[in-house]
């Protein structure tokens, strides 16, 4: 019964299985999931034997309601292998899946690339020449100074593109800083930013492919969601203040511990099942901008300590960058645009949500580039 109502209220966007075009108003059916013969699709929901449909806002139960001005193409109720297929098939959350999909693959590109082409910190300094591949391949940009051959100590500080200077600079400053005595910094603040970014991709990715499953789906992958968003502020200011302050333990501990427990209070308050009502849109978008926004004070006081420093600033600019993404990224989620003005426009691609997910894994390549400077900087000049 629930399938005959939809028929009079989805749209047609693929051909079935008879290769007939189907026209507006319309049943649209995925094409994987009309060729499952054998699949069990559930009584509930817009399955009817092994097709499911694409209903419009209004037929959705509350859980899944969010956004009304996406008007069409809502999966709702769809069992958990066809939810999972769908990924595979055109819906109005096709995009926001596959950008954050897209986004943990690179992170796991750049995290393989950072452990076998950053030296260890555990390995002697001769190891510095293996930045070059790093470099080749993610063309980041370095901080490159000259040492003077006798004492390692530092006799100028220049800062050029990494990929149009010399590398064979950064590994004789590096060999100058063992020959100094001073080791490599350890290296777990970095990739704890690396995990953070790599698991608040994935849970967010998975959120928009599995949430329409049920109301408990959605109440657990939504959870899911805000942790990883936590979770990727809260490792953010790992390598920056532990870098930063590597020679004050006391701001050190203090930045890290407040981040830590902000970190910790965030997903406690995000359990609370009123966390995700639609009109608190605000209050989760000013919860998690407030989290960032504190990054500001270990920015500012890195600044005020280190302003003469060509790293500090370096990284600073990185870090105004992904401030700046992420501040965009915001006020789209927060304000809906564009499609509040066109309501049923950007369905399929181009709403606020999309454009959100693009601008968070570009001010998280910002400060992944920010955390590449901070290890060349402590490496090479410890303490
Ligand atoms: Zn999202």
């Amino acid at each position: 019964m629930a399938s005959t109502v939809t028929l009079e209220k989805t749209t047609t966007i693929q051909s079935d299985d008879a290769g007939v075009v189907g026209s507006p108003k319309t049943t649209m059916r995925s094409p994987l999931l009309t060729k499952k013969k054998g699949a069990t699709g559930g009584a509930k929901g817009r399955c009817c034997g092994h097709r499911c449909e694409l209903v419009s806002y209004d037929k959705l139960p509350e859980f899944l309601k969010h956004n009304e001005f996406i008007v069409d193409h809502y999966r709702s109720e769809w069992p958990i292998k066809e939810a999972l297929l769908s990924a595979f098939s055109i819906h109005n959350e096709t995009i926001n899946v596959w950008t954050h999909l897209i986004g943990f693959f690179v992170f796991l590109a750049l995290t393989v690339c950072a452990a076998t082409m950053v030296p260890t910190e555990y390995e002697s300094p001769h190891m510095a020449t293996s930045f070059k591949g790093l470099a080749n391949i993610t063309g980041n940009a370095m901080v490159l100074r000259s040492y003077s051959a006798d004492d390692g100590a530092v006799l100028a500080m220049t800062m050029k593109a990494f990929r149009n200077v010399s590398v064979e600079t950064e590994a004789a400053a590096v060999l100058s800083a063992g020959a100094a005595g001073h080791g490599r910094v350890p290296r777990w603040p970095f990739y704890a930013y690396l995990s953070g970014a790599m698991f608040c991709l994935l849970m967010s990715s998975a959120c928009h492919l599995l949430a329409c499953h049920s109301e408990h789906a959605s109440y657990v992958f939504l959870r899911l969601d805000y942790a990883g968003i936590t979770g990727l502020i809260v490792t953010s200011f790992y390598p920056l203040v532990y870098y930063t302050f590597l020679c004050h333990p006391f701001y050190q501990a203090l930045y890290l511990g407040f981040i830590t427990v902000s970190g910790a209070a965030a997903v406690a308050v995000s359990l609370l099942p009123v966390f995700e009502r639609p009109e608190l849109r605000w209050a989760r978008a000013g919860l998690f901008a407030c989290m960032g926004m504190s990054g500001l004070v270990p920015i500012v006081h890195k600044m005020l300590v280190f302003g003469d420093r060509p790293e500090a600033v370096l990284t600073t600019g990185y870090e105004m960058a992904m401030g700046a993404f992420y501040l965009a990224g915001v006020v789209v989620y927060a304000t809906r645009v564009p499609e509040r003005w066109m309501p049923g426009r950007f369905d399929l691609a181009g709403h606020s949500h999309q454009l959100f997910h693009v601008l968070v894994i570009a001010g998280a390549y910002a400060h992944y580039l920010a955390g590449l400077v901070y290890l060349g900087w402590r490496d090479m000049e410890g303490c």
